[in-house]
């Protein structure tokens, strides 16, 4: 990790910068945060989707986000109820990683897991809890669920 007070960039003053990845190695990214990570509040969600793959989030625009080796194309990915948004997991070792906002936020953001940050120290972050099952519509708990398009209702 690389904390930096004044950099080049203005708008990477007072941010940090983390290798991140899988387990096995095969993909493999770099963020930069601002805050830096020891401020920022991680978001624990408790929606259908944060529960079953472990999220704990922080959302760094596109740009900050550095995929090495086209780590990017090599993730598998799979999307649920509004299909907007792409859940990001490795091929090989099936960590979670990430969120693919492309379609919701712009300027284009991803939601990316801070379980994935190599060395972090997970007592040492800053959560925040957020009723994501109650307040991100139109989801509920879409758990075991399918959600049918042509009837337009969850299955
Ligand atoms: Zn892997």
């Amino acid at each position: 990790m690389t904390n930096t007070a004044t950099t080049e960039e203005g708008k990477k003053a007072n941010s940090s910068t983390h290798e991140c990845g899988c387990h096995c190695g095969y993909i493999k990214f770099s963020v930069t945060l601002s805050p830096p990570l020891s401020e920022y509040e991680v978001v624990n969600c408790n929606c259908s989707a944060c529960t079953r793959f472990g999220y704990l989030l922080i959302y760094p625009e596109a740009a900050d986000v550095k995929w090495h080796n086209d780590s990017r194309s090599r993730c598998a990915s799979y999307q649920f109820n509004t299909k907007a948004k792409d859940q990001l997991f490795c091929p090989k070792c099936g960590a979670s990683l990430a969120i693919d906002f492309r379609d919701v936020f712009k300027p284009h953001k991803y939601g990316i897991s801070a379980r994935t940050i190599y060395g972090v120290n997970l007592d040492e972050l800053k959560l925040k809890k957020l009723d994501g099952i109650s307040l991100v519509k139109p989801a509920g708990d879409l758990a075991g669920h399918y959600w049918d398009e042509e009837k337009g209702q969850l299955k």
